[in-house]
C-alpha cells in the first residue's frame, strides 16, 4: 500500500493483471485527485490552447480567442508565439497543488504530474520534429529562495535533455504598464549563447500560462537572438 502524493490517503493497487505481476509502474496519485483535474479537452483557440467551449462567443476571432488576437494584431508581438498547449485547466484543486508545489516548495508533488504530462506531450509534438526543450528559468534570488526551478523539473519528465539556453535578471518587478512595453523594457530574459539558439525550434516548459506574457516575453529575446519559432507547453492554462 502506497499513499497518494496529494492527499495522503490509500492509493487503490486493483489495477488488474499488469499491476499483479508488477508490469505497470504504480501511479503516485489516487483516483479521487486524479478525477478532480480537469484535462484540457476538445477543440482549443489556436495559439494559446485554451478550450474552444470556454472562449464567450463574443470574444472568437476565427480560430483564436480575443488575448491572441490582440496579440498578433500588434506588430511587435505578432508570430512571436506560434503556439501553446497545455495539459490540465486551472481549477480549484489545481490552484491548491500549484501554491504547494511552488510557493512551499515541495517539490515531490510534481511525480504527480508526470505521466499525464509526458502523454499530452507525445500527443501534440511529432517524435520526428521535437523542438528543444527550454524551461523558463528563475532569478538567481527566486531560485535561491525557492530551491528549485519547478519549470525545469517539469521539462525532465520529457524525453530528451531540456537546455537551460534561457536566464533571468534579478530585477522582478511587474508593473501595470501596457503589455508591449513590458515586453521591452522589464524583459529580465536574456539568452547567454545565442549561437545555441540561432536556427532552431524551441519549445519552452513552465507551469502555467496566465496572460502569455511571460512565454511571450522570453519568446522575444529567443527572436532577437535568432531562434526560428517558438512554441510553449504548460502544465497548467488559467
Ligand atoms: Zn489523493
Ligand atoms: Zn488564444
Amino acid at each position: 500500500m502506497r499513499n497518494c502524493l496529494f492527499c495522503h490517503g490509500n492509493v487503490s493497487s486493483a489495477f488488474g493483471w499488469s499491476a499483479f505481476l508488477g508490469l505497470q509502474k504504480r501511479h503516485p496519485v489516487c483516483e479521487d485527485c486524479e478525477n478532480s483535474f480537469q484535462l484540457i479537452t476538445g477543440e482549443l483557440c489556436e495559439i494559446c490552447g485554451r478550450e474552444w467551449t470556454l472562449v464567450a462567443e463574443e470574444n472568437r476571432h476565427g480560430d483564436t480567442c480575443s488575448d491572441c488576437f490582440r496579440w498578433e494584431g500588434d506588430p511587435e508581438t505578432t508570430g512571436l508565439l506560434q503556439q501553446n498547449r497545455s495539459v490540465y485547466q486551472y481549477n480549484e484543486q489545481m490552484k491548491d497543488i500549484l501554491a504547494r508545489y511552488k510557493f512551499r516548495g515541495d517539490a515531490v508533488l510534481a511525480q504527480g504530474f508526470q505521466k499525464e504530462f509526458r502523454n499530452t506531450f507525445e500527443k501534440v509534438w511529432d517524435k520526428k520534429v521535437r523542438p528543444i526543450l527550454v524551461p523558463i528559468p528563475l532569478s538567481p534570488e527566486r531560485k535561491y529562495e525557492r530551491g528549485f526551478n519547478q519549470s525545469l523539473l517539469l521539462a525532465e519528465f520529457l524525453p530528451g535533455k531540456p537546455e537551460e539556453l534561457l536566464s533571468k535578471n534579478n530585477s522582478d518587478k511587474q508593473s501595470k504598464k501596457a503589455r508591449r512595453e513590458r515586453l521591452e523594457r522589464e524583459n529580465t530574459f536574456y539568452v547567454p549563447e545565442p549561437e545555441k539558439v540561432m536556427g532552431k525550434s524551441i519549445l519552452l516548459i513552465d507551469d502555467i500560462y496566465t496572460t502569455g506574457t511571460t512565454v511571450r516575453m522570453a519568446a522575444k529575446v529567443l527572436k532577437d537572438a535568432g531562434a526560428k519559432d517558438i512554441s510553449s507547453y504548460t502544465l497548467v492554462r488559467s
